[in-house]
């Protein structure tokens, strides 16, 4: 049953939530340009912060360095060779014992995605991004509502389209407490509050 987002979708108050920080090391394999790209994590960063969570982006060529420093998640951008399963999904997420840290997102996939809602290629892939490491860092497949769609409908796109659409509160606080319980001394990123 879908129920009205209005009724589902709480923003976060942004001075409610401490920042935490993570490593995202990113493998473009669909040798998307590094201007998409960028703006993509801007997207993505913008969705984080207001989930007091501070994202530190790797673009991993051909290899990151795996020191020690903030939890570590994976997410390679996929040319056509790499295709989700599901017919309309964008990406996934590994979530099998030993590739709990790991997601693809499908660059064909949101290239249609874009084209079919009149969204700008960055900004559906920011958000795609956003969600699948939303299923890595909650380490669950479940969906809820908010960035955390199982698909987003119109009012979904529209959101995003006025860069709205974030994490809903429940997931925001599995998120914290899967990330301080991964990395105890998760370091707390200076107070720098997000301007949203
Ligand atoms: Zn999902």
């Amino acid at each position: 049953m879908r129920l009205p987002l209005a009724l589902l979708w709480f923003p976060v108050s942004v001075a409610a939530v401490a920042q935490v920080e993570v490593r995202v090391h990113l493998y473009n394999s669909a040798n998307l340009s590094q201007y998409v790209l960028t703006q993509a994590t801007q997207v993505a960063n913008r969705a984080f912060a207001v989930a007091g969570i501070s994202v530190q982006w790797h673009v991993c060529e051909p290899s990151c360095d795996e020191n020690s420093g903030p939890p570590r998640y994976i997410v390679g951008i996929a040319g056509p060779n790499v295709q989700p399963r599901s017919s309309g999904a964008l990406g996934f997420a590994m979530l099998e014992a030993g590739d709990g840290d790991r997601a693809v997102v499908s660059l064909p996939r949101l290239e249609l995605f874009a084209n079919s809602t009149g969204l700008a290629l960055p900004v559906a892939m920011g958000h795609a991004i956003a969600h699948e490491l939303g299923h890595l860092i909650t380490r669950s497949a479940r969906h809820s509502y908010g960035i955390m769609s199982a698909r987003w409908d119109l009012a979904g796109v529209a959101r995003m389209q006025q860069d709205s659409l974030r994490f809903a509160a429940e997931d925001v606080e599995k998120m914290q407490k899967n990330l301080k319980a991964r990395h105890p001394s998760v370091r707390l990123a200076s107070s720098n509050r997000p301007e949203l």
